[in-house]
Protein backbone atom coordinates (compact mmCIF):
# COMPACT_ATOMS: atom_id res chain seq x y z
CA UNK A 1 0.00 0.00 0.00
CA UNK A 2 1.47 3.73 -0.48
CA UNK A 3 0.57 6.41 1.92
CA UNK A 4 0.92 9.97 1.56
CA UNK A 5 1.38 12.61 4.38
CA UNK A 6 0.40 16.26 3.57
CA UNK A 7 1.61 19.26 5.04
CA UNK A 8 3.32 17.57 7.68
CA UNK A 9 5.36 19.23 10.26
CA UNK A 10 8.37 16.54 10.53
CA UNK A 11 10.43 16.30 13.92
CA UNK A 12 13.30 14.78 13.77
CA UNK A 13 15.80 14.04 16.69
CA UNK A 14 18.74 14.70 14.28
CA UNK A 15 17.32 18.06 14.16
CA UNK A 16 16.46 17.72 10.20
CA UNK A 17 13.14 19.01 10.74
CA UNK A 18 10.93 20.34 7.69
CA UNK A 19 7.26 21.40 6.60
CA UNK A 20 6.40 18.96 3.54
CA UNK A 21 4.83 15.92 2.30
CA UNK A 22 6.06 12.24 3.09
CA UNK A 23 4.86 9.24 0.92
CA UNK A 24 5.53 5.78 2.30
CA UNK A 25 5.34 2.85 -0.19
CA UNK A 26 5.21 -0.59 0.91
CA UNK A 27 7.33 -0.63 4.30
CA UNK A 28 9.52 1.88 3.27
CA UNK A 29 9.35 6.21 3.55
CA UNK A 30 10.21 6.26 -0.10
CA UNK A 31 9.90 10.48 -0.37
CA UNK A 32 10.00 13.13 1.17
CA UNK A 33 9.42 16.62 -0.30
CA UNK A 34 7.64 19.97 0.02
CA UNK A 35 5.59 18.82 -2.50
CA UNK A 36 4.35 15.37 -3.83
CA UNK A 37 2.28 14.99 -6.36
CA UNK A 38 2.49 11.55 -6.95
CA UNK A 39 -1.19 9.86 -5.85
CA UNK A 40 -1.26 7.37 -3.09
CA UNK A 41 -4.03 4.80 -1.91
CA UNK A 42 -4.47 6.32 1.13
CA UNK A 43 -4.34 10.03 2.01
CA UNK A 44 -3.65 11.73 5.65
CA UNK A 45 -4.03 15.34 5.79
CA UNK A 46 -1.48 16.09 8.63
CA UNK A 47 -1.64 20.40 8.00
CA UNK A 48 -1.03 21.65 11.90
CA UNK A 49 -0.16 17.68 12.85
CA UNK A 50 3.19 16.34 13.88
CA UNK A 51 4.77 13.39 12.12
CA UNK A 52 7.48 12.15 14.68
CA UNK A 53 9.76 8.79 14.37
CA UNK A 54 8.03 6.13 16.16
CA UNK A 55 8.55 5.99 19.80
CA UNK A 56 10.48 3.09 21.18
CA UNK A 57 9.27 1.42 24.72
CA UNK A 58 12.83 -0.25 25.61
CA UNK A 59 12.32 -2.04 28.64
CA UNK A 60 8.94 -3.63 29.55
CA UNK A 61 6.91 -7.24 30.62
CA UNK A 62 4.19 -6.36 28.18
CA UNK A 63 2.25 -9.76 29.24
CA UNK A 64 1.97 -8.28 32.87
CA UNK A 65 -0.36 -5.48 31.45
CA UNK A 66 -3.33 -7.45 33.14
CA UNK A 67 -2.09 -7.30 36.14
CA UNK A 68 -1.98 -3.32 35.80
CA UNK A 69 -3.25 -1.95 39.35
CA UNK A 70 -2.91 -5.21 41.58
CA UNK A 71 0.86 -4.40 42.77
CA UNK A 72 0.13 -0.66 43.97
CA UNK A 73 1.79 0.84 46.94
CA UNK A 74 3.51 -2.28 48.18
CA UNK A 75 6.73 -2.77 50.25
CA UNK A 76 9.16 -3.79 47.97
CA UNK A 77 9.35 -7.16 49.50
CA UNK A 78 5.39 -7.84 48.72
CA UNK A 79 6.06 -6.42 45.29
CA UNK A 80 8.45 -9.09 44.14
CA UNK A 81 6.66 -11.99 45.85
CA UNK A 82 3.72 -11.20 44.47
CA UNK A 83 4.84 -10.91 41.19
CA UNK A 84 6.70 -14.25 41.83
CA UNK A 85 3.62 -15.87 43.12
CA UNK A 86 1.31 -14.75 40.10
CA UNK A 87 3.87 -15.15 37.32
CA UNK A 88 4.44 -18.89 38.21
CA UNK A 89 1.20 -20.22 37.36
CA UNK A 90 -0.41 -18.08 34.43
CA UNK A 91 -1.19 -19.90 31.40
CA UNK A 92 -0.56 -19.37 27.60
CA UNK A 93 -3.76 -17.68 27.53
CA UNK A 94 -3.37 -15.18 30.10
CA UNK A 95 0.29 -14.37 28.54
CA UNK A 96 -1.08 -13.20 25.38
CA UNK A 97 -4.51 -11.41 26.49
CA UNK A 98 -2.25 -9.32 28.61
CA UNK A 99 0.34 -8.94 25.65
CA UNK A 100 -1.95 -7.97 23.54
CA UNK A 101 -3.83 -5.25 25.94
CA UNK A 102 -0.31 -3.64 26.36
CA UNK A 103 0.47 -4.19 22.67
CA UNK A 104 -2.41 -1.78 22.05
CA UNK A 105 -2.13 0.39 24.90
CA UNK A 106 1.23 1.41 23.69
CA UNK A 107 0.09 1.86 19.80
CA UNK A 108 -2.31 4.13 21.45
CA UNK A 109 0.37 6.07 22.54
CA UNK A 110 2.80 6.11 19.41
CA UNK A 111 4.98 3.48 20.36
CA UNK A 112 6.13 1.33 17.20
CA UNK A 113 8.47 -1.01 19.11
CA UNK A 114 9.37 -2.16 22.35
CA UNK A 115 11.86 -4.50 24.38
CA UNK A 116 10.63 -6.99 26.44
CA UNK A 117 11.95 -9.33 29.03
CA UNK A 118 9.80 -12.36 30.17
CA UNK A 119 9.43 -15.94 29.62
CA UNK A 120 6.79 -17.65 26.91
CA UNK A 121 8.03 -15.03 24.48
CA UNK A 122 6.75 -17.36 21.65
CA UNK A 123 3.17 -16.31 23.00
CA UNK A 124 4.07 -12.74 22.85
CA UNK A 125 5.46 -13.06 19.15
CA UNK A 126 1.92 -14.55 18.04
CA UNK A 127 0.42 -11.12 19.68
CA UNK A 128 3.25 -8.96 18.18
CA UNK A 129 2.53 -10.74 14.64
CA UNK A 130 -1.29 -10.36 14.94
CA UNK A 131 -0.83 -6.93 15.90
CA UNK A 132 1.85 -6.04 13.80
CA UNK A 133 4.28 -4.02 15.93
CA UNK A 134 7.74 -4.59 16.28
CA UNK A 135 8.96 -6.50 18.81
CA UNK A 136 12.77 -6.91 20.23
CA UNK A 137 11.94 -9.95 22.66
CA UNK A 138 14.18 -11.10 25.46
CA UNK A 139 13.70 -14.50 26.60
CA UNK A 140 14.04 -14.02 30.41
CA UNK A 141 17.49 -16.47 31.55
CA UNK A 142 16.65 -17.24 35.33
CA UNK A 143 19.27 -19.82 36.68
CA UNK A 144 17.10 -23.15 36.67
CA UNK A 145 17.05 -23.76 40.07
CA UNK A 146 15.14 -21.40 40.90
CA UNK A 147 13.02 -20.64 37.64
CA UNK A 148 8.93 -21.48 37.07
CA UNK A 149 10.14 -21.89 32.88
CA UNK A 150 9.50 -25.59 32.30
CA UNK A 151 12.53 -27.03 30.93
CA UNK A 152 15.94 -25.51 31.04
CA UNK A 153 15.63 -20.98 30.11
CA UNK A 154 18.84 -21.20 28.32
CA UNK A 155 17.56 -23.92 25.95
CA UNK A 156 14.32 -22.24 25.61
CA UNK A 157 15.86 -18.75 24.94
CA UNK A 158 17.85 -20.74 22.22
CA UNK A 159 14.86 -22.36 20.50
CA UNK A 160 13.06 -18.92 20.67
CA UNK A 161 15.81 -17.47 18.90
CA UNK A 162 16.06 -20.15 16.57
CA UNK A 163 12.76 -19.81 15.67
CA UNK A 164 12.28 -16.32 15.00
CA UNK A 165 15.25 -15.05 13.94
CA UNK A 166 14.50 -14.85 10.38
CA UNK A 167 11.13 -12.71 11.17
CA UNK A 168 10.06 -9.68 10.06
CA UNK A 169 8.78 -7.90 12.75
CA UNK A 170 10.09 -10.07 15.83
CA UNK A 171 13.85 -10.09 16.78
CA UNK A 172 14.36 -12.85 19.44
CA UNK A 173 16.91 -12.15 22.25
CA UNK A 174 18.51 -13.62 25.27
CA UNK A 175 17.65 -11.90 28.68
CA UNK A 176 19.16 -13.01 32.01
CA UNK A 177 16.68 -11.32 34.46
CA UNK A 178 19.55 -9.82 37.27
CA UNK A 179 22.67 -10.55 38.27
CA UNK A 180 20.71 -11.79 41.81
CA UNK A 181 18.61 -14.31 39.78
CA UNK A 182 21.37 -15.85 37.34
CA UNK A 183 24.79 -17.57 37.77
CA UNK A 184 28.36 -16.70 36.00
CA UNK A 185 27.45 -19.62 34.04
CA UNK A 186 23.85 -18.90 33.10
CA UNK A 187 25.50 -15.20 32.18
CA UNK A 188 28.11 -16.44 29.98
CA UNK A 189 25.67 -18.54 28.04
CA UNK A 190 23.39 -15.59 27.29
CA UNK A 191 26.34 -13.40 26.03
CA UNK A 192 27.54 -16.69 23.98
CA UNK A 193 23.62 -16.92 22.30
CA UNK A 194 24.10 -12.37 21.54
CA UNK A 195 27.53 -13.72 20.13
CA UNK A 196 26.39 -16.64 18.33
CA UNK A 197 23.36 -14.94 16.66
CA UNK A 198 24.68 -11.54 16.41
CA UNK A 199 21.67 -10.44 18.82
CA UNK A 200 21.65 -7.57 21.69
CA UNK A 201 21.03 -8.68 24.99
CA UNK A 202 19.27 -6.90 27.67
CA UNK A 203 18.90 -7.42 31.57
CA UNK A 204 18.44 -5.61 34.85
CA UNK A 205 20.79 -3.77 35.90
CA UNK A 206 21.34 -1.71 39.62
CA UNK A 207 17.89 -1.10 39.83
CA UNK A 208 17.96 -0.50 43.91
CA UNK A 209 20.65 -0.70 46.38
CA UNK A 210 19.93 -3.78 47.76
CA UNK A 211 20.94 -5.78 44.34
CA UNK A 212 24.32 -3.81 44.29
CA UNK A 213 25.27 -4.38 48.21
CA UNK A 214 24.27 -8.08 47.87
CA UNK A 215 26.51 -8.80 44.95
CA UNK A 216 29.64 -7.00 46.73
CA UNK A 217 28.97 -9.14 49.24
CA UNK A 218 28.94 -12.36 47.33
CA UNK A 219 31.52 -11.27 44.45
CA UNK A 220 33.63 -8.20 45.96
CA UNK A 221 32.71 -6.56 42.84
CA UNK A 222 29.55 -4.08 41.82
CA UNK A 223 27.34 -5.16 39.10
CA UNK A 224 29.46 -3.21 35.95
CA UNK A 225 32.76 -4.49 37.39
CA UNK A 226 31.14 -7.95 37.59
CA UNK A 227 30.22 -7.71 34.12
CA UNK A 228 32.74 -6.51 32.74
CA UNK A 229 34.88 -8.88 34.79
CA UNK A 230 33.56 -12.25 32.89
CA UNK A 231 33.34 -10.75 29.35
CA UNK A 232 29.50 -10.03 29.41
CA UNK A 233 29.65 -5.99 28.70
CA UNK A 234 29.74 -5.29 25.09
CA UNK A 235 28.04 -3.01 22.44
CA UNK A 236 25.36 -5.40 22.42
CA UNK A 237 24.63 -4.79 26.00
CA UNK A 238 21.46 -3.42 27.17
CA UNK A 239 21.01 -2.56 30.92
CA UNK A 240 17.54 -1.81 32.33
CA UNK A 241 17.11 0.71 35.34
CA UNK A 242 21.42 2.02 35.74
CA UNK A 243 19.72 3.83 39.00
CA UNK A 244 22.98 2.61 41.16
CA UNK A 245 26.36 2.73 39.15
CA UNK A 246 29.32 4.64 40.58
CA UNK A 247 31.11 6.89 37.56
CA UNK A 248 33.99 4.16 37.87
CA UNK A 249 30.92 1.96 36.19
CA UNK A 250 29.65 4.32 34.06
CA UNK A 251 33.12 5.47 32.52
CA UNK A 252 33.11 1.14 31.79
CA UNK A 253 30.13 1.38 29.92
CA UNK A 254 30.62 4.27 27.71
CA UNK A 255 33.86 2.14 26.73
CA UNK A 256 32.02 -0.58 25.37
CA UNK A 257 29.35 1.76 23.83
CA UNK A 258 26.77 -0.10 25.87
CA UNK A 259 23.29 0.78 26.37
CA UNK A 260 21.10 2.01 29.59
CA UNK A 261 17.35 2.22 29.75
CA UNK A 262 16.45 4.73 32.05
CA UNK A 263 12.68 4.09 33.36
CA UNK A 264 12.40 6.64 36.17
CA UNK A 265 8.45 6.46 36.70
CA UNK A 266 9.17 2.79 37.46
CA UNK A 267 11.91 3.48 39.98
CA UNK A 268 10.05 6.51 41.84
CA UNK A 269 6.92 4.47 42.17
CA UNK A 270 8.78 1.72 43.66
CA UNK A 271 11.06 4.05 45.65
CA UNK A 272 14.31 2.96 44.45
CA UNK A 273 15.66 6.13 45.85
CA UNK A 274 18.04 8.31 44.25
CA UNK A 275 18.02 8.87 40.60
CA UNK A 276 19.61 7.32 37.24
CA UNK A 277 23.07 9.25 36.58
CA UNK A 278 21.78 10.10 32.46
CA UNK A 279 24.34 13.12 32.64
CA UNK A 280 27.58 11.11 33.13
CA UNK A 281 26.40 8.47 30.93
CA UNK A 282 25.81 10.82 28.24
CA UNK A 283 29.39 12.63 29.24
CA UNK A 284 30.72 9.21 29.12
CA UNK A 285 29.25 7.62 25.76
CA UNK A 286 26.77 5.71 27.26
CA UNK A 287 23.87 5.27 24.52
CA UNK A 288 20.42 6.24 26.73
CA UNK A 289 17.42 5.00 26.07
CA UNK A 290 13.76 5.19 27.60
CA UNK A 291 11.23 2.51 29.25
CA UNK A 292 8.13 2.48 30.74
CA UNK A 293 8.97 -0.68 32.77
CA UNK A 294 5.75 -3.30 33.14
CA UNK A 295 2.48 -1.94 33.71
CA UNK A 296 2.60 -3.24 37.24
CA UNK A 297 5.61 -1.12 38.33
CA UNK A 298 4.38 2.10 36.17
CA UNK A 299 0.88 1.83 36.01
CA UNK A 300 0.48 2.87 31.81
CA UNK A 301 2.72 2.62 28.73
CA UNK A 302 3.33 5.92 27.78
CA UNK A 303 6.41 6.63 27.13
CA UNK A 304 6.77 10.62 25.99
CA UNK A 305 5.09 10.71 30.09
CA UNK A 306 7.72 9.12 31.11
CA UNK A 307 10.56 11.26 28.95
CA UNK A 308 9.04 14.00 30.77
CA UNK A 309 9.69 12.77 33.83
CA UNK A 310 13.25 12.00 33.26
CA UNK A 311 13.83 15.63 32.15
CA UNK A 312 12.32 16.85 35.09
CA UNK A 313 13.62 14.14 37.65
CA UNK A 314 17.31 15.27 36.38
CA UNK A 315 16.57 19.16 36.59
CA UNK A 316 15.32 18.91 40.37
CA UNK A 317 17.83 16.83 42.15
CA UNK A 318 20.89 18.45 40.12
CA UNK A 319 18.89 22.07 40.87
CA UNK A 320 19.62 22.88 36.73
CA UNK A 321 17.13 23.74 34.91
CA UNK A 322 18.94 22.93 31.46
CA UNK A 323 19.86 19.57 32.61
CA UNK A 324 18.33 16.99 29.90
CA UNK A 325 16.69 19.23 27.33
CA UNK A 326 13.41 18.13 25.46
CA UNK A 327 15.94 17.55 22.57
CA UNK A 328 18.23 14.89 24.12
CA UNK A 329 14.89 13.01 25.70
CA UNK A 330 13.34 12.99 22.10
CA UNK A 331 16.69 11.25 20.90
CA UNK A 332 16.91 8.71 23.77
CA UNK A 333 13.01 7.48 22.64
CA UNK A 334 13.65 7.51 18.67
CA UNK A 335 16.83 7.64 17.62
CA UNK A 336 19.14 6.14 20.42
CA UNK A 337 17.48 2.56 20.25
CA UNK A 338 18.31 1.76 16.76
CA UNK A 339 21.74 2.72 17.43
CA UNK A 340 22.00 -0.99 19.46
CA UNK A 341 19.25 -2.96 17.57
CA UNK A 342 20.73 -2.07 14.21
CA UNK A 343 17.50 -1.19 12.29
CA UNK A 344 16.76 1.72 9.33
CA UNK A 345 14.32 3.37 12.04
CA UNK A 346 14.40 6.17 14.49
CA UNK A 347 14.25 8.99 11.31
CA UNK A 348 11.86 10.22 9.35
CA UNK A 349 14.05 10.00 6.02
CA UNK A 350 13.86 8.61 2.84
CA UNK A 351 14.84 4.72 2.63
CA UNK A 352 14.34 4.23 6.18
CA UNK A 353 11.53 2.01 7.21
CA UNK A 354 8.05 3.75 8.03
CA UNK A 355 7.27 3.57 11.49
CA UNK A 356 6.15 6.49 12.78
CA UNK A 357 3.20 8.20 14.83
CA UNK A 358 0.99 11.72 13.72
CA UNK A 359 0.10 13.42 16.72
CA UNK A 360 -2.85 16.13 17.06
CA UNK A 361 -1.47 19.43 19.14
CA UNK A 362 -4.84 19.62 20.49
CA UNK A 363 -5.21 21.91 23.21
CA UNK A 364 -2.15 20.98 25.69
CA UNK A 365 0.29 21.33 22.70
CA UNK A 366 -0.74 25.08 21.30
CA UNK A 367 0.90 27.63 21.13
CA UNK A 368 3.93 25.72 20.07
CA UNK A 369 5.55 27.01 16.62
CA UNK A 370 9.25 26.75 16.47
CA UNK A 371 9.50 25.06 19.74
CA UNK A 372 7.41 21.75 18.57
CA UNK A 373 9.90 19.46 20.60
CA UNK A 374 9.84 21.16 23.55
CA UNK A 375 6.21 21.13 23.14
CA UNK A 376 5.88 17.23 22.55
CA UNK A 377 7.63 16.21 25.52
CA UNK A 378 6.90 18.52 28.23
CA UNK A 379 3.09 19.72 26.91
CA UNK A 380 2.68 16.83 25.02
CA UNK A 381 1.17 12.54 25.88
CA UNK A 382 0.08 9.64 24.57
CA UNK A 383 -3.52 11.20 23.80
CA UNK A 384 -1.88 13.53 21.24
CA UNK A 385 -1.49 10.67 19.20
CA UNK A 386 -3.33 10.14 16.26
CA UNK A 387 -2.28 7.57 13.55
CA UNK A 388 0.84 5.10 14.44
CA UNK A 389 1.98 3.49 11.58
CA UNK A 390 4.31 0.42 11.64
CA UNK A 391 6.56 -1.17 8.93
CA UNK A 392 4.00 1.33 6.22
CA UNK A 393 0.68 -0.15 7.87
CA UNK A 394 -1.78 2.38 9.82
CA UNK A 395 -2.49 0.25 12.78
CA UNK A 396 -4.58 2.76 14.49
CA UNK A 397 -6.35 5.55 13.15
CA UNK A 398 -8.17 8.15 15.72
CA UNK A 399 -8.98 6.71 18.47
CA UNK A 400 -9.34 2.97 16.63
CA UNK A 401 -7.67 -0.24 15.78
CA UNK A 402 -8.18 -1.84 11.98
CA UNK A 403 -9.64 -5.14 12.40
CA UNK A 404 -9.01 -5.74 16.45
CA UNK A 405 -11.83 -6.43 19.02
CA UNK A 406 -10.94 -4.35 21.27
CA UNK A 407 -13.74 -5.10 23.50
CA UNK A 408 -13.30 -8.45 23.50
CA UNK A 409 -9.68 -8.33 24.54
CA UNK A 410 -10.68 -6.03 27.08
CA UNK A 411 -13.41 -8.29 28.37
CA UNK A 412 -10.41 -11.33 28.35
CA UNK A 413 -7.92 -9.39 30.31
CA UNK A 414 -10.72 -8.32 32.79
CA UNK A 415 -11.60 -11.99 33.73
CA UNK A 416 -7.92 -13.38 34.39
CA UNK A 417 -7.50 -9.82 36.54
CA UNK A 418 -10.30 -10.47 38.43
CA UNK A 419 -9.00 -14.08 38.40
CA UNK A 420 -5.36 -12.76 40.02
CA UNK A 421 -7.70 -10.86 42.48
CA UNK A 422 -9.38 -13.55 43.90
CA UNK A 423 -5.83 -15.22 44.09
CA UNK A 424 -4.33 -12.71 45.79
CA UNK A 425 -7.38 -12.46 48.62
CA UNK A 426 -7.23 -16.34 48.76
ZN1 LIG B 1 11.82 -4.78 34.52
Amino acid sequence: MQIKIRDATILNPDGNNFKGDIYIDGNIISEIKQKISQEAEYVIDASNKLVIPGIVNMHTHIAMTNMRGLFDDLKFDAFLNRGFMLDSNRTDEEIYWGAKLGILEMLSNGITAFMDLYYSEDIIARAVNEIGIRGFLGWAIVNKEITTQKGDPIKNAENFIRNFRNHELVTPLPAPHGVYSTTRDDLLAAKELSDRFDLPMTMHLSENKKEVYDLVKKEKKRPVEYLEGIGVISDKFIGAHGVYLTLSEIKTLGKYGATIVNNPVSNMKLGNGNFSPILEMLQYGVNVTLGTDSATSSNHLDLIETGRVASYLQKNYREEPTAVPAVEIFKFMTINPYKVLKKKVGLIKEGYLADLAILNKGLNMEPSEGHEIESLIYSGSGRNVQYTIVNGKILYEEGKFKGIDVEEIIKKNVKIYNNYKSLINS
